[in-house]
């Protein structure tokens, strides 16, 4: 059977209403007050549909054919790209969690992460000229002046712009402080662009008549690094009607996401404006690489979702020493990892949607608040353990293919090669790994984390109270869910690696206090402890769940592979934390060769 992709919409409505509570979460937001499930989970049948019967057909060719720059310098997307992008825009997908002030649909972005990881399984190629929307409308929705709103705000909202990040320069890539594009201001209150940038998704394509690109450039009185850059909005097409002066040099040869068409671009005196202060451009750009960091985990976990599909069809249809290879031990634990870990990780990246819902919406500050803090921890775990599981994920259903896995023809090969990319743009995992740990961690003293343990240690005490023995009782209903007496395997799990995050922060933080480098030695390692952290929740939230209706045949093969993931996944978190808490070692340096 071919390789393909089917939308796993009862897990995501199983998730979202069953191990997140999202519904009672939208009852506490005015602005969701009115969706229920029924509603939400028919919106992402809807994406589902469009995903697989629109965008999947696309994806080999559009890998295949790549884009390219004609004889006038416009840059022109794979056959079907911009029909099936004008498809995405007339069923008004690009608006779905926008303000309907601005356009918008005004749905939670936990429906659009859905939706996000739905078009990246099917099509990451064509999803990366969408992908960047939601961040530039919030960036101009926070810092744009009336008058960019008035013209960009409600185009971007409804798709009928699309919008590029220009922030990597050949001497300024992780560095971005190094970066050197100028920006004159005007008579007129507008800027004068000029500068080199590369590598920048989509900054040209066929798929809108209009592209604004987010600069990140530097005003004449800049301060150094950066501290100093500004951010300027700057359009292809200029409003009386002119083209902007920047062209497109040169389109990257990559790796994968072939569709994507990733430009080198000069700007030539190109007239911009600006958004938000004056030498206050990262923070305002963060906005957009927040919720572009949120959707390049979802592009893991899309990546994770279609390798793990396949490899368990392919298991089931190869046989060898006459039987299936989903009879042998080795092939078993490859694809049950591969569920485990992509459903826990699925909870994981809709609970930090979720957070972001809850941080704008939830009618209780306090709420507000604890949401704000977890969905800035949250992001960059997303981030970077998603892709990597998304690349090394897909790598390792490769296997379960075979030879054939390595070839063109079979479809595997696409996924491995488009999975990689995640885990270096949008800041690399490297960098969100120092930002877990400095920025979000060490720097606000741990509190994030800390309100974030508590809500795992709730988890953990209802998963004991749901072990409790089940004690006939006259006032108990004859239907109410019998004790579930794995739930205390799970507590334990789940508090071991709640007391590890404790020790291992602590234990940074002591060593950062006389050696500052402490931090940075660890930081990878410490990621993925919380990331391991985050999966023992998610196992114990959803087997919880799952226990409540083990009658249903869905739910007891969730039992099953939570089960699975809690005893052969989560083992890999001592070695994480076994390395952080040896902070003291010391890292030889290189030699250089
Ligand atoms: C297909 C593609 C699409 C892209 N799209 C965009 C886009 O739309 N807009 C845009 O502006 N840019 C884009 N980029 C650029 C991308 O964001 C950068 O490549 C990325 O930020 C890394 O920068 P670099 O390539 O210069 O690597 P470097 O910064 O040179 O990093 C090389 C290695 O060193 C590590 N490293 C660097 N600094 C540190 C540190 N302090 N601590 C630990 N490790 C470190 C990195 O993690 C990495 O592993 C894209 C790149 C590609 C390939």
């Amino acid at each position: 059977m071919a390789y393909h992709y089917v939308a796993p919409l009862a897990d995501m409505r199983f998730v979202l209403e069953h191990v997140l509570a999202a519904p009672a979460s939208w009852a506490r937001c005015a602005a969701f007050a009115e969706l229920d499930i029924d509603t939400a989970a028919a919106v992402l049948g809807e994406a589902g549909r469009f995903a697989g019967e629109v965008l999947q057909p696309l994806n080999a060719a559009g890998d295949r054919e790549g884009c390219r720059i004609d004889a006038e310098g416009q840059v022109r997307t794979p056959e079907g790209f911009a029909a099936a992008y004008q498809a995405f825009v007339d069923a008004g997908w690009p608006a779905l969690p926008c303000d309907a002030a601005w356009g918008g649909q005004g749905l939670p972005l936990a429906l659009d992460a859905a939706l996000r990881e739905m078009l990246s399984a099917c099509n990451h190629g064509w999803s990366m000229y969408p992908d960047l929307l939601h961040g530039a409308y919030e960036t101009v929705k926070a810092h744009g002046s009336e008058a960019l709103k008035d013209r960009y705000l409600r185009e971007i909202a409804t798709g009928r712009t699309l919008a590029a990040m220009a922030l990597t320069e050949p001497q300024a890539g992780s560095d971005l402080g190094a970066l050197r594009t100028k920006a004159e201001p005007q008579p007129d209150g507008s800027l004068r662009i000029s500068g080199s940038k590369i590598f920048i998704s989509g900054a040209d394509h066929d798929l809108t008549h209009d592209v604004v690109h987010l600069v990140l450039c530097r005003l004449p009185d800049s301060p150094a690094g950066s501290k100093g850059l500004s951010l300027a909005l700057v359009p292809k097409w200029l409003p009386q009607g002119e083209r902007n002066a920047w062209v497109v040099d040169s389109l990257e040869h990559k790796m994968g996401i072939h569709g994507s068409a990733t430009c080198a671009l000069r700007y030539e005196g190109a007239t911009g404006w600006l958004v938000g202060e004056p030498h206050r451009g990262l923070a305002a750009m963060f906005l957009m690489m927040n919720s572009a960091r949120l959707h390049v985990g979802l592009q893991g976990l899309g990546h994770q979702e279609m390798a793990t599909q396949n490899a368990l069809r392919q298991v089931f249809e190869r046989r060898q020493f006459k039987m299936p290879l989903a009879h042998m031990p080795a092939m078993r634990h490859l694809v049950l990892r591969l569920q485990a870990k992509t459903e826990a990780q699925r909870v994981i990246a809709y609970r930090a949607a979720l957070a972001i819902d809850e941080m704008h919406h939830h009618e209780d500050e306090a709420v507000r608040r604890r949401a704000g803090g977890l969905a800035a921890l949250l992001t960059p775990v997303v981030k970077a353990f998603c892709t990597h599981h998304g690349f090394h994920g897909a790598a390792a259903a490769q296997q379960a293919f075979g030879g054939y896995g390595y070839t063109r023809e079979v479809g595997i090969e696409q996924t491995v090669r488009d999975a990689r990319i995640a885990m270096v743009y949008e800041g690399t995992n490297e960098i969100q790994a120092i930002d877990l740990l400095q920025r979000k961690v060490l720097a606000d003293g741990g509190g994030a984390l800390e309100d974030w343990l508590v809500e795992c240690e709730a988890e953990a005490t209802c998963a004991e109270a749901a072990a409790a023995p089940f004690v006939p009782s006259a006032t108990r209903a004859p239907h109410a869910a019998p004790a579930w007496p794995e739930g205390a395997e799970f507590a334990a799990a789940l508090r071991a690696q709640i007391g590890r995050a404790r020790e291992a922060t602590a234990s940074v933080a002591a060593a950062a206090r006389n050696d500052a480098d402490a931090p940075l030695r660890v930081a990878d390692d410490y990621l993925f402890g919380v990331g391991h952290l985050l999966l023992a929740w998610a196992f114990t939230a959803s087997a919880r769940a799952a226990a409540g209706q083990a009658d249903q045949p869905f739910a007891a093969a969730k039992l099953e592979r939570m089960r699975y993931g809690l005893r052969h996944v989560l083992p890999q978190a001592e070695v994480h934390w076994r390395r952080v808490l040896d902070v003291h070692l010391s890292l030889p340096a290189l030699r250089a060769p």
